[in-house]
């Protein structure tokens, strides 16, 4: 039997099934998980729908205590949550570390926040309140890439507002999510938190669940589509986080040696496997030579490996699908432009690639056009800024997007041009707890984090009373 146990209604259970979780640095097995069976998912949904009544009549200050309670367990176990984490997903040990202690600090955000109601009239003539209440049962579906942050963006705004949860990680990475089950199974009470693993079986049973209220989901937009669809009967409200394809458009002010590393590091961190992953580089012509020479540079320089070892910069892609699928983007990238570092797999264990920079590559090419999530990063010539924008604007995608430039003024006007929930000025990817984060277009609907985000997990309801 696993050591690791699925949270449902408080206890700590066997799945119907055990399959291991693959370490993606070595395709060995971290451990056995537990997988639910659509019974299972429904206990979880029963126990929640159960807990919603007590758990909604709290006051905030006692779920607020809650979510700081589990930050605490959070960073009581950093150091095996981190461990844990590189080996389910890949990531090196200090962005793992990074990771959980941002969740953590999530967790701590919404514990401080409030969902004051907002009074409109008071007088003699009556008065009107507007308040925000909670769905009932909020269903969160998490990807593989950041398992343990990606949470952390739902389940306390969720618990905040009042609701009850079934967290359902991606089948890939779902020990951390268990493993925090165990350590939240005296802190909250039963019910509220239930946690499952499922064999990517039980997504869809999730979103047609009639007693799900809300489904809360990060994942592609090919799946966030089937959400939305399957959510239609019941009237489920949905917020979805999706893919992205991120243009990060350098300017011709910039030094191409002080540049070259951070976009490079926006478009590798977490071997690229980042929705807002800097994914299509745009360089101006005048220095598209020197930027492509020291982007090839740095990516041969990369350290790439096993992410528990010392040193490492770049972990393995994190299953062996997503594997293929890069190294099916560096195939077509061949034919579309010139490979001019990396360009294969990395030994003959594990799914490594190597850091790979394509240059003399344009939209119409696969590479560009599409989704690549790797490491992977074609580099775009253009002439002018604004035919620039234009291009980073004609993807269906629009979930980040990035201007560089020493004349952060100009890189402001063209950045509010740019069709993506988030856009930034000499940085990418800078996300906050306080800052709404979503996508336009096919990169999502509805957003979550800061205020904005809380508020998805409510249902407005106007108290408006006459005085008699
Ligand atoms: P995915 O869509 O394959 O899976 C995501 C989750 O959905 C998993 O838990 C999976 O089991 C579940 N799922 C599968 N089929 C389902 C169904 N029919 N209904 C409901 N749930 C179902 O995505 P992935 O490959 O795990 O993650 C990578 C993608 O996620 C990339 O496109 C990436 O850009 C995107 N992503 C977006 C954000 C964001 O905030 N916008 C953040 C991280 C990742």
């Amino acid at each position: 039997m696993s050591e690791f146990k699925m949270l449902i209604d408080g206890r700590l259970v066997d799945g119907a099934s055990e399959t291991p979780v693959i370490n993606p640095a070595n395709e060995e097995a971290v451990a056995g998980c537990p997988r639910a069976s659509k019974g299972q998912l429904d206990q979880a949904v029963a126990a929640a729908k159960a807990a919603f009544p007590a758990w909604s009549k709290t006051c905030m200050d006692e779920r607020k205590a809650v979510l700081n309670k589990i930050a605490d367990a959070i960073e009581a176990n950093l150091a095996d949550f981190a461990r844990l984490l590189t080996q389910e997903q890949g990531k090196p040990l200090g962005d793992a570390t990074g990771e959980v202690y941002g969740a953590a600090a999530f967790f701590r955000y919404f514990a401080a926040q409030d969902l004051p109601a907002k009074v409109v009239t008071n007088d003699a003539s009556g008065r009107i309140e507007v308040r925000r209440k909670p769905l009932g049962v909020v269903g969160c579906i998490i990807p593989w890439n950041f398992p343990m942050i990606l949470m952390a963006f739902k389940v306390p705004a969720a618990l905040l507002a009042g609701n009850t949860v079934v967290v359902k990680p991606a089948p890939t990475t779902p020990l951390t999510a268990l493993k925090l089950g165990a350590l939240i199974q005296d802190i909250v009470p039963a019910g509220v938190v239930n946690i499952i693993a499922d064999a990517n079986d039980l997504g869809g049973e999730m979103t047609k669940h009639p007693d799900i209220r809300k489904i809360s989901f990060t994942g592609s937009t090919e799946t966030g589509k089937k959400v939305m669809a399957s959510a239609a009967d019941a009237l489920k409200r949905v917020s979805l986080e999706l893919g992205g394809n991120d243009a990060l458009i350098v300017l011709d002010d910039v030094d191409p040696k002080e540049t070259a590393p951070k976009v490079l590091g926006a478009a590798m961190q977490n071997a690229g496997q980042v929705c807002i992953a800097a994914k299509r580089i745009y360089v101006h012509e005048s220095m598209y030579d020197a930027m492509c020479d020291e982007f090839a540079r740095l990516a041969g320089e990369m350290v790439v490996g096993d992410g528990l070892e010392q040193g490492v910069q770049m972990g393995p892609l994190q299953n062996k699908a997503q594997f293929e699928k890069v190294l099916g983007f560096i195939e077509s990238a061949k034919k579309d432009g010139k490979v001019i570092a990396g360009g294969a797999r990395l030994g003959d264990k594990g799914y490594f690639i190597q850091p790979t920079i394509v240059r003399d590559i344009a939209e119409g090419a696969k590479l560009v056009d599409e989704e690549q999530f790797g490491p992977v990063m074609p580099v775009i010539k253009y002439s002018d800024p604004a035919d620039a924008v234009r291009r980073a604007n004609a993807s269906m995608y629009g979930l980040g997007g990035s201007i560089w430039a020493k004349d952060a003024d100009r890189a402001w006007a063209l950045a509010e041009e740019m069709e993506s929930g988030s856009v930034w000025v000499n940085k990418h990817a800078d996300i906050q707890p306080h800052l709404p984060f979503g996508g336009a277009k096919f990169s999502g609907v509805g957003s979550e984090l800061g205020e904005e985000g809380l508020k998805e997990f409510t249902q407005v309801q106007v108290l408006n009373m006459a005085r008699a």
